[in-house]
C-alpha cells in the first residue's frame, strides 16, 4: 500500500481538477491520499466523491501559508472539518487577500514591461485561491517565459521585480490553532525549505504541532534522516506520538520545481494509517466533549 499526503488541484495552484487528480493517483498505484490545496478546501468534496468511485481513501486537507522570521512556512492540516463556518470565513479572507495581491503583481509586471490582463490569470483559477503559479501560466501563454520555473526566476520569486508579499499572513502558531479549531491535525510542511528546527521544537512543545513532513519531493536522504531524528527526539521529550507524513507536493508534471510525476515520492500505507487513526481519535475526542 502506498500513500501520498501532499498534493494540489485546480482549487489552488495545481494543474488538474480534484476528480482528475484522484484518477491520476489511482493510476499511479496510490491507495491513501490527502488533498492539501493552498488556503482552500474547495476541492475536497469533489476529490472525496471521485475517491469513493475509485476505491481510494481521500483525507481532507489544507496547506496554510504562514510567515515566520521572514520565511514562508507552510502548515499542513489533516482531517479538518470542511463545514466549519469559522474556518471557512478565515480562508475566504485569505483568498480575498490573494486576489488583491494578484492585482498588485500585475501592476508590478506592467512596470517591468510585461502586460497581462486579470482574465489571463483568472482563467486558471477554479477554486478561488490565486497564486503565483497562475500568474506564471499566464506569462507562458503571453510568450514572456517558456516555463513556470523561468517565470519565478525572472519575475515572481522573492526579490524579483513582480514579487509581492502577502498583506496578511498567519504565524505558524496561528495556523496550528486554526487547524486544531477546525478539528484537524497540524503538520509542518517541507521543513527542509526553512531550517527552523528550534522553532519546530517550540511549536511541538508549546503549540501542539502534531507532526513533521519528513518525506518530501525536495528533501534529500540526509534531510529525511535529520527530520526523522528530530521527530524521534521530540517524541521522547513530549512523551507523545508525533505524525511522520510525506508526499509529492504534486501540482502538475510541468509546473513543479522538479518535474516529478505522481507516484514517485510516496510513503507507506502504514504511516498513512497512523494519520487516519489519529484523525479518528481527534474527532471522537471532540464529539465526546
Ligand atoms: P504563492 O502562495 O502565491 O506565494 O505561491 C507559492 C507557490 O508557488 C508554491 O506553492 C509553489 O506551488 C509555487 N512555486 C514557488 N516557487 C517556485 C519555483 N521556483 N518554481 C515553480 N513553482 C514555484
Ligand atoms: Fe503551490
Ligand atoms: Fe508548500
Ligand atoms: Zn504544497
Amino acid at each position: 500500500m502506498q500513500a501520498d499526503l501532499h498534493m494540489h488541484s485546480t482549487a489552488s495552484d495545481g494543474g488538474y481538477s480534484p476528480a482528475k487528480l484522484m484518477e491520476k493517483c489511482k493510476e499511479a498505484g496510490l491507495h491513501i491520499v490527502a488533498l492539501t490545496d493552498h488556503d482552500t478546501t474547495n476541492g475536497v468534496k469533489e476529490a472525496q466523491a471521485a475517491g469513493k468511485q475509485l476505491n481510494l481513501t481521500v483525507i481532507p486537507g489544507i496547506e496554510l501559508s504562514t510567515k515566520w522570521k521572514g520565511k514562508s512556512v507552510h502548515m499542513l492540516g489533516y482531517g479538518v472539518n470542511i463545514e466549519d463556518a469559522a474556518f471557512q470565513e478565515v480562508l475566504e479572507g485569505q483568498r480575498q487577500m490573494r486576489n488583491k495581491r494578484m492585482e498588485v503583481m500585475l501592476e508590478r509586471l506592467q512596470g517591468a514591461g510585461v502586460t497581462l490582463q486579470e482574465e489571463d490569470v483568472l482563467r486558471y483559477v477554479d477554486g478561488g485561491s490565486v497564486g503565483r503559479p497562475h500568474v506564471a501560466k499566464a506569462l507562458i501563454d503571453r510568450g514572456y517565459v517558456k516555463e513556470v520555473s523561468e517565470a519565478f526566476d525572472k519575475y515572481l520569486g522573492e526579490g524579483k521585480p513582480a514579487y509581492v508579499s502577502k498583506a496578511k499572513e498567519f504565524t505558524p502558531e496561528e495556523a496550528i490553532s486554526l487547524i486544531h479549531k477546525a478539528g484537524g491535525l497540524a503538520v509542518v510542511a517541507h521543513p527542509g525549505y526553512y531550517g527552523l528546527d528550534e522553532d519546530i521544537e517550540k511549536w511541538v512543545h508549546q503549540s501542539g504541532l502534531d507532526g513533521v513532513e519528513i518525506e518530501h519531493r525536495d528533501h534529500d536522504p540526509e534531510e529525511r534522516k535529520h527530520y526523522e531524528k528530530l521527530t524521534s527526539k521530540l517524541e521522547k521529550e513530549t512523551n507523545k506520538t508525533l505524525l511522520r507524513t510525506g508526499g509529492s507536493d504534486f501540482h502538475h508534471e510541468e509546473y513543479g520545481r522538479k518535474k516529478e510525476p505522481l507516484g514517485v515520492t510516496t510513503i507507506s500505507g502504514e504511516k498513512a494509517e497512523i494519520l487516519l487513526r489519529a484523525i479518528e481519535k481527534r474527532h471522537s475526542s471532540q464529539t465526546s466533549g
